[in-house]
């Protein structure tokens, strides 16, 4: 058994909030009758359909294939007829591609081959045609994290589940600790690493219990600090090395996987099933019942706020993914993807409705920010359309953590700013 100290980084803060699903175990959610599938549910290209109109497909069967390096495979989630490919604007106010399969019920399913071995490069293969992607929000394509030009020597697993209201990790922690343990092994594999270390918040006691168990794991036990589930920071504080600025974590060696990542993995390899579902806290005190959910890829939000009891009269807002990160839907026409995390019903209490006011110059959100920006100049050079400005002020550094926002007395909405400058700034690099 080894479980290393307490640790902290520089800066950041403790955040209130709670975990209200904490003792609720995973449910699986009965599969709707109809899945949205988008084909744009991870970082890079979106994938190509494979599948038209009318075609009848199985749980599992590909339908959108991914288009280069950076891209991921899509499968359907049901067994069905698809009845519709279309453009659809979801609840994020995103334009995106969806598969729409009618679920005929007879829960037919189709694998994925046998492995023929499992040396690393098949298992980054299977990685790949499975359609895995960081689960934990990021959605890069994990098949291209685990072949980095640069030789690494550790890999971190992600058990902190920072966030406010979620548990869906924790939940799979203690639930089903030997398969995640099992995908760590195997990601290990792949990169050909021997150092694994696992990082798990300190309020996770059955969890870092559970971990401490594997001889060939180490586990860190890490403060209740804000935002302990970014990269830069839990590898900072697994392993003291610091990540530079424009710099990537296989620059120090290191490579991070989020917990549901490495289940899946796990899934893939040994029950060869692609990625079809994902892991979900439904949360709130907008919600009747906070409950954490297994549910297929392209279930309506809708059927999860309703499967929890439906929303209570006081409920005001509605988050994808988790109060500080998470983005308020302006629909509920939003449907599970494979990253999310939170589907959050908040009431008045907890959610400000306050309008912004100008800034006082305080620099509270300065002083808080992890990664020492100054997010009241880049919000203000982004409100301007200075962007290359907003560059020069690393608008880029910022991971979006939102503590400057939930710090800031005016209310200011800094991160969506921050968010619109990085996208207007990669346009530009792109020539756009
Ligand atoms: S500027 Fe970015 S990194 Fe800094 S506190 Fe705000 S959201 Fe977090
Ligand atoms: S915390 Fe808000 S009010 Fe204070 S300096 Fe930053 S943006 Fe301005």
């Amino acid at each position: 058994m080894s479980i290393f100290k307490p640790k902290r980084f520089p800066f950041g803060n403790r955040i209130h909030g709670t975990k209200l699903s904490k003792k609720s175990p995973t449910e699986t959610i009965p599969a709707p009758e109809k899945v949205y599938i988008s084909v744009s549910q991870h970082i890079g290209a979106p994938a190509i359909p494979v599948v038209n109109i009318g075609d009848r497909v199985k749980k599992g069967t590909l339908i959108a294939e991914a288009s280069g390096a950076i891209s991921a495979n899509v499968y359907s989630s049901v067994s069905g007829t698809v009845s519709d490919i279309r453009d659809i604007v979801n609840g994020l106010n995103q334009r995106q591609k969806h598969i729409i399969i009618d679920n005929d019920f007879t829960g037919e399913e189709e694998f994925l081959p046998p492995m023929p071995d499992f040396e690393p490069q098949s298992i980054v293969e299977r990685i790949r045609l499975a359609g895995i992607v960081g689960l934990g929000g990021a959605g890069f394509p994990t098949a291209a994290k685990l072949t980095p030009k640069t030789h690494l020597d550790t890999l971190i697993i992600n058990g902190a589940e920072c966030e406010p209201y979620l548990t869906c990790d924790y939940r799979l922690m203690i639930e089903r600790t030997q398969e995640i343990y099992k995908g760590i092994k195997y990601v290990a594999r792949a990169l050909k690493v021997a150092n694994i270390v696992i990082g798990i918040e300190i309020n996770k006691p059955l969890a870092i219990k559970a971990f401490s168990e594997f001889s060939d794991l180490k586990v860190v036990a890490l403060k209740k600090q804000y935002p302990m589930g970014s990269e830069k920071h839990l590898i900072y504080v697994c392993t003291g090395r610091k990540v530079p600025v424009g710099k990537m974590p296989f620059d120090v060696g290191c490579c991070v996987q989020n917990i549901k990542t490495v289940l899946a993995v796990f899934d893939a390899i040994e029950n060869n099933r692609p990625l079809t579902e994902t892991h979900i806290t439904v949360s709130g005190h907008g919600i009747k019942n906070q409950k954490n959910l297994c549910a297929p890829i392209g279930t309506p939000f809708s059927s999860l706020i309703e499967y929890c009891g439906g929303k209570t009269e006081n409920a005001k807002k509605i988050v994808a993914g988790g109060p500080m990160m998470g983005k308020a839907l302006v629909s509920l026409n939003q449907f599970v993807r494979k990253t999310d995390s939170g589907l959050l019903c908040l009431t008045d209490t907890e959610t400000s409705t306050d309008k912004p006011t100008n800034c006082i110059n305080c620099g509270l959100c300065a002083r808080k920010c992890p990664m020492r920006l100054m997010p009241m100049y880049i919000e203000s050079f982004a409100m301007s359309g200075n962007f290359k400005e907003a560059e020069r002020y690393g608008a880029l550094n910022c991971v979006e953590c939102g503590l400057c926002a939930y710090n800031c007395p005016a209310r200011r909405a800094l991160v969506q700013s921050i968010s619109m400058a990085k996208a207007k700034i990669k346009e530009m690099k792109n020539g756009k």
